[in-house]
This record gives C-alpha cells, sequence and structure tokens, in this order.
C-alpha cells in the first residue's frame, strides 16, 4: 500500500532528510586519500546521534554499520572496513537516518583525488539521472514515468541501469511501497499523488548492468568489474514542483 503522508509526517521527514543531508555533508568532507570507510562510518554515526536521531541502516537486516560505503566496481551495500582510500577511487556513500519515527535516505558519489574522466562522466551521468527521475515525481504522473526518464538518459550516455536494485517509499519505514525502478516503459503503474514520498536512487554502471554478491552476503558490485555509481534522493510529491528532502 503507498501511503500520502500528513503535513505533520512531512514535517518529520524534513527534519530527518536534513540530519541525512548534513551527515553526507560531514563524510563529504572528510573523504581524501588515506582514510578508512570505518572511519567515514563512525563520522556518520556520530554526527546522526548527536543530532538525537537514529542511524537507519544499522541492524536493518542484519547491516552492521550506519553507512554503506562502495568503492569503484562496487555498487550498494559496501561495508565499512579498515580498507584505506586511494586516489584515484570513487566511494559511493549511502545513509539514512530516522528521527521521530520517520525516515530520510539519501545516497552519493564522490571523487577521491584525482579521477578518470570516465569515472568523472560516471558520476555527472547519474546525478543527473537522479534529477531527470526526479523532475517526473508531480501529481498525475505515473510511477514508470520516473524509471522511464532515467533510463533513458543513462543509456543516452553509454551507460547501463541496474536492474536488480531499485528505489523505494520511505515514510514510518525506512522501505515503503512501491518498488521504484530505474528502468521501464513509461505510463504504467501506481498514478503520482501529492503527499508521496519516495527515495529514487539511479545505479548507474560503464560496462553491463549485471551484478554479484559477494560471498559476505552484502556488497553488490558489478560483474565486468567495471565502475558503478549511485545517486539518490528522498523526494515528496507537492502540488507543485517535488520537494527534495534531503538536500541542504
Ligand atoms: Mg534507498
Amino acid at each position: 500500500m503507498i501511503t500520502c503522508k500528513s503535513d505533520k509526517e512531512l514535517n518529520y521527514m524534513r527534519d530527518a532528510g536534513k540530519i541525512v543531508a548534513q551527515a553526507h555533508k560531514e563524510v563529504e568532507n572528510a573523504v581524501e586519500p588515506g582514510v578508512t570507510t570505518k572511519e567515514l562510518d563512525r563520522i556518520a554515526e556520530d554526527f546522526i546521534v548527536k543530532k538525537g536521531a537514529r542511524p537507519a541502516f544499522k541492524g536493518l537486516y542484519g547491516f552492521p554499520a550506519t553507512i554503506c560505503a562502495s568503492i569503484n566496481e562496487e555498487v550498494v551495500h559496501g561495508i565499512p572496513s579498515l580498507r584505506k582510500l586511494e586516489n584515484g577511487d570513487i566511494i559511493s556513500i549511502d545513509l539514512g537516518a530516522e528521527i521521530n519515527g520517520y525516515y530520510g535516505d539519501a545516497a552519493r558519489t564522490l571523487p577521491v583525488g584525482s579521477v578518470t574522466a570516465e569515472a568523472e562522466e560516471l558520476m555527472r551521468a547519474t546525478e543527473q539521472a537522479l534529477y531527470v527521475g526526479i523532475d517526473q515525481a508531480v501529481e498525475g504522473n505515473r510511477l514508470s514515468d520516473i524509471s522511464h526518464a532515467i533510463q533513458s538518459y543513462v543509456e543516452s550516455h553509454g551507460f547501463s541501469v541496474v536492474r536488480d536494485f531499485v528505489g523505494h517509499g520511505i515514510g514510518s519505514r525506512l522501505h515503503e511501497d512501491p518498488q521504484v525502478p530505474n528502468f521501464g516503459r513509461p505510463g504504467r503503474g501506481p498514478r503520482l499523488r501529492q503527499g508521496m514520498t519516495l527515495a529514487i536512487e539511479p545505479m548507474v554502471n560503464v560496462g553491463t548492468y549485471e551484478v554479484l554478491t559477494l560471498p559476505n552476503n552484502w556488497t553488490v558490485v558489478t560483474r565486468d568489474k567495471k565502475l558503478s555509481a549511485h545517486f539518490e534522493h528522498t523526494i515528496a510529491i507537492t502540488d507543485d514542483v517535488p520537494e527534495i528532502l534531503t538536500r541542504l
């Protein structure tokens, strides 16, 4: 069931979204060659807790950390570790927070030092695909209009969209209905209504869209080991343009 949030609920989600956005900023400021992903996890967790919120991922389905930290060919769900970032890496950070029973969720891919032109273009296209998708999140459109816009944009730039993981509704739970795929034909699925809140999150690969899960049962990597990027915002559908809840 897809829920439409009340003004009061949306205010709680704005609070959660703001904390998520600020936590991303804290992590971004710390990303540099030599830092470990465990250190980044500690920075995010300390910030979220200091704000009176709760890390949304920690313990969810057994995930052991506050952030997902996915490097280079890792797509999503990388587990923070003692691995040090190296110049030329790209790192996808996904994090969520809950406050007053409501959630925010956002992801972004960051360069470590100086990265290749291909990595720059992948990150730029993935972030832009997110905004192209958000533009379709307006009352009266259908859900797959978001999906189609993202896929079209990504493929027109020569990249591919991951099929096995998708965006989602969000609110009083991190993962709510509906699923929000980053691919598909337009004009399908539920009609979008004011008060619906979605986490839209294209995962974009340089090569094949096929992915594998590593033996740790969490880390998802590209099958061809080429680079992957991930951008996500939590948004609310309004009577006007979509409201991005996880932006500063
Ligand atoms: Mg998400």
